[in-house]
């Protein structure tokens, strides 16, 4: 299950770092690296970092965009130093575990972390089911890049050793994507913007709760294409048609 597990490192400045957490993760039983326009690597200080885990460095799949990084994974959860003020689903470490682990028992599921000055962006954690804050020191609550991935990946262990068992995942389901839901999104957003339902400008917040809803429901690919052809269908007869 933990082979099923990616994580996900954006934007990453400090090389030190990638490799630290390539360490992190082969300790803990992980294996797929995940580096979205990272600044320097491969580099010599990577590898020295990842002290015998460079393995996981020379396999690690390197994108352009998050797209990329995310396709056919089922669960995406992000990894946030601050309590986000838009309630987002939240988990603590522990329960991020008993969460990612029956998923990975049914497909490819995402950890993501962010840039080591500025974390993840609203963009990014707009792709997130959840997200998972270590409960650390409300006064010094950012931890180093690699040691959130240590924190992060040591419950995913426990999780997996646990052999959580089905009932937090509930039935096996085959749902919906990343990409057939950013897919969906697209489609949503241009869709009220033809019915004059919201205005670009005044959309976000309102694009922002209905993938929360969407992202809430996980909806399988037949679900996500009665809702297309729904808005298609809407957005016909919007435009006049
Ligand atoms: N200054 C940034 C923190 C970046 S730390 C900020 O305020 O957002 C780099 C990354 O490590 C974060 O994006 C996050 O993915 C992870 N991280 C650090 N501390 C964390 C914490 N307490 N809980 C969860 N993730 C954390």
């Amino acid at each position: 299950m933990l082979h099923n597990v990616r994580i996900v490192l954006i934007g990453t400045t400090h090389p030190g770092n990638i490799g630290a957490s390539a360490r992190a993760m082969k300790n803990m039983g992980l294996q797929q690296l995940w580096l979205v326009r990272p600044k320097l690597f491969p580099h010599a200080e990577a590898t020295a970092r990842a002290s015998g885990a460079d393995d996981l460095l020379a396999a690690a799949r390197v994108c352009d965009d998050l797209d990329q990084a995310l396709a056919g994974c089922r669960l995406v959860v992000g990894a946030s130093a601050r309590l986000r003020s838009l309630r987002w689903p939240q988990l603590d470490p522990r329960q991020c575990g008993h969460r990612l682990i029956p998923e990975a028992a049914q497909g490819e599921v995402a950890l993501l972390f962010g840039r080591e000055s500025s974390g993840l962006s609203n963009a990014e954690l707009d792709r997130c089911h959840y997200l998972v804050h270590i409960p650390a020191n409300p006064d010094y609550s950012s931890l180093n890049l690699a040691q959130a991935v240590q924190v992060l990946c040591y419950e995913l262990r426990m999780a997996s050793l646990e052999q959580a068992g089905p009932a937090a995942g509930g039935e096996p389901r085959e749902v919906a994507d990343a990409a057939a839901m950013e897919g969906l999104f697209g489609h949503l957003q241009q869709t009220m913007e033809q019915l004059g339902f919201a205005n670009p400008e005044q959309s976000t917040t309102l694009q922002r709760r209905l993938r929360r809803l969407f992202l809430r429901a996980r909806p399988d690919q037949d679900e996500v294409n009665i809702l297309r052809g729904l808005l298609s269908a809407a957005g016909k007869r919007g435009g006049g048609a």
